[in-house]
């Protein structure tokens, strides 16, 4: 640790750190910061920035408002897109404590330690590679996001369609100087849709990235005068944005991936199959958290590569669960139904939870279903026991309030904020008279 901190506060000397942003994230996943000067570092690094936890979302009464940001001294990176002869910032990013000096049960990051150390009790580590995709739009002269889309290019574009390639390229830059390993960069299928991919790491590690990046992207793409959305599903009629969140276990003792097993004719090994099994029993429970808004929903809907059947399959894009091809250390489970507006420390962490629970149980895993079930009749559908994911907010709320994996892995405190939070939103949602009544209703009726 004294090594560690030594060698940040010459990074800050090299590269003329003045200021530090010391960053949080809200119950939402939301990325907040306190931004002090550099020579503040070492009440930084002690612990000692203190913040009013009674004016963040999901946080603290105001009673007990008194919260610290304790710096994960591995997060720390200088911000690429301000350095400039003689000037930088830099950033950390914190678990939160209390001032007797104890965790914070509402900090995201906490609660996803629990789910970890839970794994670990078990004699596994998780690794958890999430895709995040996202749409660039233009900005108005104010700079406030229009409904333009950058370009009209599809999946895989090449240039001069794609007007995305400097954007990417620049936040790939800049990902890169903030430790990221990227291993792709695409456009995606719909118009002014984008992907860029990095490494997997363990739960906290990805959860950390997640957020990072969401940052980043939006930050250098404003600086081209667009703006980047993490908004699951903005152009009806067009695919919506997925974090399709890879996962497995890694087995401690044995140094090796838990799911794979040469020997099965998948090559999936039996905690393999009851973690699947886990996911799927639990899935109606959690997606109120891996799918967090009212807009959510609009993308769970058959024709868009997004799941909205209750399925796994080694290859099916229809599927909720997916097995990629890969096989020996890179065995793993893609649950496609998460999107990026989720925050990436709850969704981690319901999602391991959820699979979990199924090797705990040693759960039976249902057949797979290879089949295309979006060219299914609803008929077929039922006759092979296929059950739909929740179709609204308010109906995976309503699941989640009432279901064990909320307060099991969310704790208390961050269970309670969170149904209340999701409550009032849907609440709002009923009361808002949207375009679609007005259009398909006023001349009508
Ligand atoms: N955009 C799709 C989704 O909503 C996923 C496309 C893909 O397979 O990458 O999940
Ligand atoms: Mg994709
Ligand atoms: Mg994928």
């Amino acid at each position: 640790r004294e090594s560690l901190i030594e060698s940040i506060k010459e990074t800050i000397k090299e590269k003329h750190v003045e200021l530090l942003h010391v960053q949080f994230v809200d119950i939402e996943g939301t990325l907040k910061n306190v931004t002090v000067t550099s020579d503040q570092i070492d009440q930084v690094v002690e612990g000692k920035t203190m913040f009013d936890g009674s004016s963040i979302t999901g946080f603290t009464p105001i009673n007990q408002s008194d919260l610290y940001l304790d710096p994960d001294l591995t997060s720390f990176a200088v911000l690429p897109w301000t350095e400039q002869d003689g000037y930088s910032e830099a950033r950390f990013l914190c678990s939160v404590k209390k001032p007797d000096g104890s965790d914070f049960e509402g900090d995201p990051r906490n609660v996803l330690k629990k789910t970890v150390e839970r794994a670990k009790d078990h004699g596994y580590s998780i690794s958890v590679g999430p895709e995040l995709e996202f749409f660039l739009f233009e900005t108005d002269e104010h700079g406030q996001p229009t409904m333009r889309t950058q370009d009209v290019g599809g999946y895989f574009e090449t240039s001069p369609k794609d007007y995305g390639e400097k954007v990417r390229l620049e936040i790939y830059k800049a990902l890169k100087m903030m430790g990221f390993t990227i291993e792709a960069s695409h456009h995606e299928v719909a118009i002014g849709q984008h992907e860029i991919n990095f490494k997997y790491s363990d739960a906290l590690g990805s959860a950390d990235a997640a957020t990072t990046y969401k940052w980043v992207v939006k930050t250098v793409a404003q600086q081209f005068g667009y703006h980047a959305t993490f908004m699951p599903k903005p152009l009806s009629g067009e695919n919506g944005s997925g974090m399709h969140t890879n996962i497995s276990l890694f087995d401690i003792e044995k140094q090796e991936n838990a799911f794979y097993d040469e020997s099965d004719k998948l090559g999936l090994s039996e905690t393999a199959y009851q973690f699947i099994a886990g996911l799927m029993g639990n899935v109606k429970d959690f997606v109120a958290v891996t799918n967090p808004l009212v807009n959510s929903y609009k993308r769970l809907v058959p024709g868009y590569e997004a799941p909205c059947y209750i399925a796994w399959s080694a290859s099916n894009r229809s599927a909720l669960i997916r097995i990629p091809a890969t096989r020996g250390a890179g065995t793993r489970v893609e649950i496609r139904c998460p999107d990026p507006s989720a925050n990436p420390y709850f969704a981690f962490a319901v999602v391991a939870s959820a699979g979990l629970d199924g090797v705990e149980r040693k759960l039976d895993v249902a057949p797979s279903t290879d089949a295309d079930i979006f060219s299914m009749s609803q008929e077929e559908i039922e006759a092979r026991g296929i059950e739909n994911l929740p179709t609204s907010l308010e109906a995976a709320v309503e699941r989640f309030a009432n279901g064990e994996i909320g307060p099991k892995t969310l704790g208390e405190h961050a269970f309670g904020e969170y149904v209340a939070l999701k409550r009032a939103e849907c609440d709002d949602y009923r009361l808002a008279v949207t375009d679609w009544e007005v259009a398909t209703y006023q001349a009508k009726f």
